[in-house]
């Protein structure tokens, strides 16, 4: 009587998981082990009785029967039930049906027990390996994949030589912090969540999106689905249920550096490219979307090489400084009355402009050491000075803004200072305009300290920024120093640049602080910044940035 089911025992599942696709292990270890299990233990079938209580969508809840295994018909386990969301004070009986009639084994048969214990055993192994599998390869916060399972999805596409029909896009959300601030960081997250599984459910089968971390999301999409992925980009709106009850809609933001993978690309390859072009959708004056180019790898390259050289730099002395002089033009002629030392980067006997290094230095974080070293040079310079009886004078440095929040600055200025025994009215700090309201505050305590050890402060590339002339009055400082762009059309006979510098010129002195102009090349620059009251230049006309040695016989002698 083959088939008969002769007895009947349950066990009963508190939690079925509801998330599809992670689940594929626990189908696995079923469908490997337990038709061996039921075939020792006589099972010949096994249903499940799943209990959900009432929710939204069903609210008087379910009751629903589904075969989960019949031994003969297809030896194997159906992985419906597991793939079943029980919700909430949800169960599922799992009811095993013996068959008493084929050679029987009656102690077996009497530990029914012993069944329903090792089916428990392989249902919490299938959980272990269930949620070993969600840490290895799901994002925790959102659900969707991770990089790991981006990359294995991207691989089993490689291996099939799939992978040129694909996209690639690097994600990052422009308006997250704004985000975060508006509704707070668990609204953030929920944000956050919502972005991706939106984003998840788009695609489909037809790609695969990963969380990388914060705001930075990875995706492979079919290529010909992209343009449209793009455009739904573009207008993607989340929807967030505030506490209060409020809904309200979310335009989120994003950045996206993408690339159309080539024959040839591997996963690494094709991921890469699309975030060097993400880099340049962040730069400010550049597009949201970005597509990759060749060129940008090479000089993205370029730029990391440079970021490592740059700390080898310091340590190999390379680093030195060309020294430009500053003229007093309040009387006849002009007389040097200080100079501005500026950094150069002697490479592989090449001479490297500042403009090609600080700005990645400034982003990297070594340009404080950099200015630091740059100030010990011009110390070490003053010094000579001093020791081979020259008359001085006084040498300015610029200092990166980021010094303005470092507590241990006048220590380290002064450490310096007074390793090299300098006189520090020979001293000035040169730093960059901004008119960040926190900076202003900062600034003052900075200038109150270099006060304290007798050294000068400097605004430079004043008008470069917003300047407003209202702003002026609020900013600390010895001296003002007008930049470039601005004064580059005065005394031309275009009067609209006249009356403004005039104008910021009067200002700055009538609160009592000097003021100078860079970048001065013509004698009709002078005569007009003479002529309005601005004692000081600097720039090509008087004298270009030259070598210390250059510096001494041109304007130190004796
Ligand atoms: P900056 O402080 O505004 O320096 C003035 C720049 O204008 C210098 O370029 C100088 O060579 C150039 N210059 C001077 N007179 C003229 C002129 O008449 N015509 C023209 N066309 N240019 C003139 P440089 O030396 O290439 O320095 C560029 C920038 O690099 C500096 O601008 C400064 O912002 C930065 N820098 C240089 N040394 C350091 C340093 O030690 N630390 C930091 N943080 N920044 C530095
Ligand atoms: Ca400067
Ligand atoms: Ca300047």
């Amino acid at each position: 009587m083959e088939g008969f089911i002769s007895d009947e025992f349950s066990v009963i599942l508190n939690q079925i998981p509801e998330n599809d696709y992670e689940l594929e292990h626990i189908f696995q270890v079923f469908k490997q082990y337990f038709p061996m299990m039921a075939r020792r233990n006589k099972i010949v079938s096994v249903r499940a009785i799943i209990f959900s209580p009432g929710n939204r969508v069903n609210p008087k809840g379910i009751k629903q029967e589904v075969n989960l295994y019949e031994g003969r018909k297809t030896g194997g386990v159906s992985d419906e039930i597991f793939r079943y969301d029980t919700g909430i004070g949800g169960y599922v009986e799992i009811i095993f049906g013996i068959d008493k009639c084929e050679g029987q084994d009656a102690a077996l048969m009497g530990e029914l027990g012993a069944v329903s214990k090792a089916f428990y055993l392989l249902y919490e192994r299938a959980m272990a390996m269930n949620s070993l599998y969600r840490l290895t390869f799901t994002d925790g916060l959102t659900g969707i994949a991770n990089d790991t399972q981006l990359f294995r999805y991207m691989n089993t596409i490689y291996s099939a030589g799939r992978l040129p029909e694909y996209c690639t896009d690097f994600i990052n959300i422009k308006n997250m912090k704004l985000a975060n601030e508006m509704f707070g960081q668990e609204m953030g997250d929920i944000l956050l969540n919502k972005f991706a599984n939106t984003i998840k459910n788009y695609i489909g089968d037809d790609g695969c999106i990963a969380r990388f971390g914060g705001d930075n999301f990875g995706v492979i999409i079919l290529e010909k689905r992209h343009r449209k992925f793009l455009n739904f980009m573009k207008k993607l709106d989340i929807c967030l249920d505030m506490p209060d009850g409020q809904r309200v809609t979310y335009k989120v933001e994003a950045r996206i550096g993408y690339y159309k993978i080539k024959e040839g690309d591997g996963p690494h390859d094709a991921l890469g490219n699309s975030s060097i072009a993400a880099r340049y959708a962040k730069r400010d004056d550049n597009p949201d979307f970005v597509r990759y180019e060749e060129h940008m790898k090479t000089q993205m390259l370029k730029m990391k090489q440079l970021e490592q050289d740059i700390g080898e730099a310091i340590n190999n002395n390379e680093l030195i400084i060309f020294v430009q002089p500053k003229a007093d033009i309040s009387g006849d002629g002009y007389r040097i009355c200080g100079a501005e030392a500026l950094v150069r980067w002697k490479k592989d006997g090449r001479i490297i402009p500042p403009v090609e290094f600080i700005p990645i230095a400034e982003k990297n974080g070594l340009i404080t050491q950099v200015d630091f070293y740059v100030f010990e040079l011009v110390c070490r310079m003053l010094k000579k000075w001093k020791d081979e009886g020259r008359t001085p004078v006084r040498v300015s440095s610029n200092f990166s803004r980021r010094h303005l929040r470092d507590d241990s600055f006048a220590d380290n200025i002064k450490e310096i200072v007074d390793r090299y025994e300098v006189d520090t009215s020979y001293l000035e700090i040169e730093i960059t305009e901004s008119y960040d309201m926190d900076d202003m505050e900062a600034l003052e305590s900075f200038e109150k300290n270099l006060h304290k050890l007798g050294i000068q402060l400097s605004i430079d590339d004043f008008g470069s920024g917003f300047s407003s002339l209202k702003m002026i009055k609020n900013m600390v400082s010895d001296t003002i120093k007008l930049d470039k762009s601005i004064i580059d059309g005065v005394g031309d006979g275009n009067e609209g640049d006249d009356i403004m510098v005039s104008h910021i010129i009067q200002m700055i002195k009538r609160l009592g602080k000097d003021v100078i102009a860079e970048g001065v090349e013509y004698k009709h620059q002078v005569d007009f910044l003479k002529a309005n009251g601005c004692g000081m230049i600097q720039g090509y006309l008087f004298g270009k940035p030259m070598t210390p040695d250059e510096f001494e016989k041109e304007y130190l002698e004796g």
